[in-house]
């Protein structure tokens, strides 16, 4: 087999410059906590692949649905010949997402999709043009997504021009606001909205529960109940984006749960399937069923393997009770965190919840962030075995997001890497 330095100097004949990757290793195999190169050197996983195989890689249930499915057939196209699987997969996406209330899905392939989908059917229910998103956030890197992802680099940088009628707002970020309360933050947003853009303009208020690349930033609680309670005021479609957060991956099975918000419309994908690549939008019936049939699809939407994927993978959550699983992981981890915080200055908060954590790195003393100093700290991460990831517009947060499945003892060896990789 080829090394990870041979087919690195291969990928750089090869691959485009444009599509990085955080570490120069070449994946052999990766299950539970563990990804193992073709070299034979182990990480412990705090990446899952960014927060996709909530199950685990391989996961057994998933293998053999995959298997079966493979078998059987590979792809019809839902729009051409439909089968059961994606039936099932709308059916289970509409029990298990917040609200009692009537749904309906659809199937695509991406996060992004997901995200411009909803976009389609939020403008055609309400006939209005605008969509508000808010500082910090990340829907993705399609043109209409880009509009709406905040971060220029390496986000946006030299791609536009961007689609129109997006309006940006502030959000709520506790350690950088000077600790506005929820309601407070809300009513600044609003102001704003009402102002600069008029609520009867505005087709969806778009936001991450908990923001995803932007940082791991976690509003003060009441600031997503109160844009709800406006939106549903206003006429306005409130979109949560439950890519990154979804799947139990904050200790619930949404993230939207946990302040008993019930979006009109919620965008899935990552966690979904396992590692297949499937995402959907689920939400209000009548919101979905106004688009007329053949508005929505797209080629390998829902996918049967994709789908068999997502069945197998949403069976092994309820199973192994991942939503729980993730809770156990963030208070192990969130403890050491706290023991680092309290002897590390340069760590200004540990936020998060659940199996979703992250520490934002500053010049100690400050509310400077210091990238380099998380940068340095990734890099011994890396170099000493444990795979993490950094976000935040200013690249100064260190996130964690290990798979839900991770064992005690990968966890604990993970943690003691990072505690040594603070110094
Ligand atoms: C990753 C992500 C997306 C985009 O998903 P892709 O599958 O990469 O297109 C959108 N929103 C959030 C919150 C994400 O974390």
């Amino acid at each position: 087999m080829a090394t990870s330095e041979e087919l690195h100097k291969r990928r750089v004949e090869a691959v485009a410059r444009g599509v990085g990757s955080t570490i120069p290793a070449y994946v052999d195999r990766a299950g539970g906590g563990t990804i193992t190169d073709v070299d034979g050197r182990r990480w412990i996983d705090f990446a899952a692949g960014i927060a996709v195989t909530n199950v685990g890689n391989s996961a057994p249930r998933v293998v053999e649905a995959v298997r079966a499915q493979v078998e059987r057939f590979t792809h019809t196209c839902f729009m051409v010949a439909p089968y059961e699987s994606y039936v099932a997969v709308c059916e289970q996406l509409n029990a298990v997402t917040p609200g009692g209330f009537e749904k309906r899905s659809a199937l695509f392939n991406s996060g992004a999709e997901a995200v411009e989908n909803a976009v389609k059917i939020a403008r055609h229910a309400t006939g209005r043009p605008a969509v508000v998103v808010f500082d910090h956030a990340y829907h993705g890197r399609t043109n209409l997504t880009m509009a709406l992802t905040a971060k220029n680099m390496p986000y946006k940088h030299r791609f536009g021009p961007f689609a129109g009628e997006v309006y940006r707002v502030p959000m709520s970020y506790p350690l950088r606001d000077g600790g506005l309360d929820g309601a407070t933050a809300a009513a600044r947003s609003i102001e704003m909205i009402e102002k600069q853009v008029g609520a009867e303009n505005v087709a969806a208020l778009l936001i991450e529960p908990i923001q995803g690349e932007g940082g791991f930033v976690v509003p003060a609680p009441g600031f997503l109940p109160a844009l709800r309670e406006w939106a549903t005021a206003a006429g306005v479609v409130f979109v949560a984006d439950e890519i990154q957060t979804g799947f139990c991956r904050t200790g619930d099975w949404f993230a939207c749960a946990h302040e008993g918000v019930e979006p009109d419309l919620v965008t899935l994908a990552k966690g979904i399937a396992g590692g297949l690549p499937l995402a959907a939008v689920t939400g209000r019936a009548e919101l979905m069923d106004a688009v007329h049939v053949g508005g929505l699809g797209g080629t390998y939407g829902g996918n049967p393997i994709a789908c068999a994927a997502a069945l197998a993978a949403m069976e092994t959550m309820r199973e192994l009770d991942l939503a729980a699983a993730a809770r156990r992981i963030g208070a192990v981890m969130g403890e050491r965190l706290g023991a680092i915080a309290a002897r590390d200055r340069r760590v200004a908060e540990v936020r998060g919840r659940g199996a979703m954590l992250a520490v934002e790195i500053v010049v100690p003393g400050t509310l400077t962030p210091d990238p380099a100093a998380t940068a340095a700290i990734s890099a011994a991460c890396h170099a000493a075995g444990l795979l993490t990831l950094t976000c935040g517009t200013y690249g100064n947060v260190l996130r964690f997001l290990p798979p839900l499945v991770i064992s005690d003892d990968e966890l604990a060896g993970g943690l003691d890497i990072l505690d040594a990789a603070f110094g």
